[in-house]
């Protein structure tokens, strides 16, 4: 009989050792543990055994049963670690692949900067107003102290609509509206679009305008250089500084261009100054006494300042750029280079 068990042992040892799924458990424990299987027969021989040694057969098929029990739960222990080793090397997520990536714009050089012309006098207490593109020819011209016969008017140099309204050709027409509402102490910003009948490197029948007005008493041209010395700072570098030179519009008296040292070359002269290290950079002056009266403010209690930045100058000039097209173009490759992120 001992004979036996030990047969039926090796053979579920044997057995279990070439199985390779779950399934074959399966199976081989019905083979040997399973109502018919080999071990729970050998319980049909108890009637040939001697009363007194029942009791230990029975307790030595149990033990069988157990035992071989036992091999088949070490077997599915491994089989389970296994499937879950495979599971693992299938599911597994390869780090070191490229992600893909998510194509996303920013903004255009020309804003960039207006935001940055916006943010420097918004810090020095400006307020932003921002006038109409269709303009009247009295808020175009005659309020701001053009007269008829000035070359500004030229339909060389304007795009008129009919004979009283035009595309606006600078945002100096944001101050007469502003004046006409509002009572000194005033401080505005008005950017915005305007429209002048010119087109080559350096021109753009569409462009942008940045006009300041300042009007308070006893404002003079010593505010005005204050201002644009701190701006020009802000907006380029520490180092730069500011020239006033003589200059002529009808509605400032006196006058002046405004010149910066050279962002290139700090003033040493190179190819982008044209060597004289200065680079003209706006139009400014003491706002004309006739439109401040244009506008219904006593010119003996108040004066004021105005100056107009061209945004895409100055955005040439920050950035090099030689020709203004470029900022039109919408060249996606030109346009990725000023990406911040
Ligand atoms: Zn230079």
């Amino acid at each position: 009989m001992q004979e036996k068990f030990n047969q039926i042992r090796q053979s579920a040892i044997e057995s279990l050792a070439s199985v390779t799924s779950m399934r074959e458990i399966g199976e081989l424990r019905a083979k040997y543990v399973g109502k018919s299987g080999e071990v729970t027969s050998l319980l049909r021989s108890m009637k040939d055994i001697p009363n007194d040694q029942k009791a230990s057969f029975g307790k030595m098929v149990n033990d069988l049963k157990d035992e071989i029990m036992g091999y088949f739960n070490v077997k599915e222990a491994e089989l389970k670690q296994k499937e879950l080793e495979s599971q693992f090397e299938k599911e597994a997520l390869d780090i070191t692949l490229p992600g893909k990536k998510v194509v996303a714009g920013n903004l255009h050089p020309l804003n960039i900067v207006k935001n940055e012309i916006i943010n420097a006098f918004t810090g020095m207490g400006f307020e932003i107003f921002e006038g109409p593109e269709i303009e009247t020819d009295y808020y175009c011209f005659q309020a701001l102290n053009i007269p008829k016969d000035h070359p500004a008017r030229d339909m060389q140099d304007t795009f008129y609509i009919n004979d009283d309204i035009v595309l606006r050709s600078q945002t100096s027409t944001g101050q007469v509206r502003v004046m006409e509402n509002k009572k000194p102490p005033i401080k505005i910003l008005s950017p915005g679009r305007v429209y002048r009948s010119d087109d080559d490197a350096s021109h753009s029948p569409m462009f942008h305008q940045c006009e300041g007005l300042v009007v308070d008493k006893g404002i003079s041209l010593c505010d005005l250089q204050g201002l644009l010395d701190e701006f020009v700072k802000i907006i380029f570098d520490k180092q730069t500084k500011t020239r006033l030179r003589p200059s002529y519009f009808p509605f400032t008296e006196p006058s002046v261009e405004v010149d910066v040292t050279c962002s290139k070359c700090h003033g040493k002269g190179c190819s982008l100054c044209k060597g004289t290290g200065w680079i003209e950079i706006l139009g400014a002056g003491v706002v004309n006494k006739k439109v401040l009266e244009n506008c219904g403010i006593d010119s003996n209690v108040y004066s004021g300042l105005a100056f107009g930045l061209g945004i895409e100058r100055v955005t040439m000039i920050k950035y090099g750029i030689t020709d203004i097209r470029t900022l039109f173009e919408n060249n996606v490759k030109f346009l990725k280079q000023f990406d911040r992120r």
